[in-house]
């Protein structure tokens, strides 16, 4: 009976007045944790992860096709490439400068 409340009132916020409200104003993809964590620690989440779950450019085939499978792994949906970056992004500051480091201390050689 609770479960059938609860989706009742969730339809009716959710279409007020023949509208489509958005049912998570601030808390966006975070709003899965419900009330729990705190305001501070669910902003800090959202920012990392709506970049985290974008489509990201593929360095092998230029689609933008690139999905996270675990931290530092990512695949490209399109060409099956399969590579290392950051943990939350395909490519990230430190990484950019370590790998022209090894270019210019490979390339040196
Ligand atoms: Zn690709």
């Amino acid at each position: 009976m609770n479960n059938f409340i609860r989706r009742y009132n969730k339809i009716f916020q959710n279409n007020l007045g023949g509208y489509k409200m958005a049912r998570t104003k601030k808390v966006g993809i975070t709003g899965r944790f419900g009330a729990r964590y705190g305001r501070k620690a669910k902003r800090t989440v959202k920012a990392i992860e709506e970049n985290m779950k974008r489509d990201h450019v593929c360095p092998q085939c230029d689609r933008p096709a690139v999905r996270r499978v675990s931290a530092g792994i990512w695949k490209c949906r399109k060409c099956g490439n399969v590579f290392t970056g950051g943990a939350y992004l395909p490519t990230t500051p430190m990484g950019k400068t370590a790998s022209r480091n090894i270019k210019r201390i490979v390339g040196g050689l």
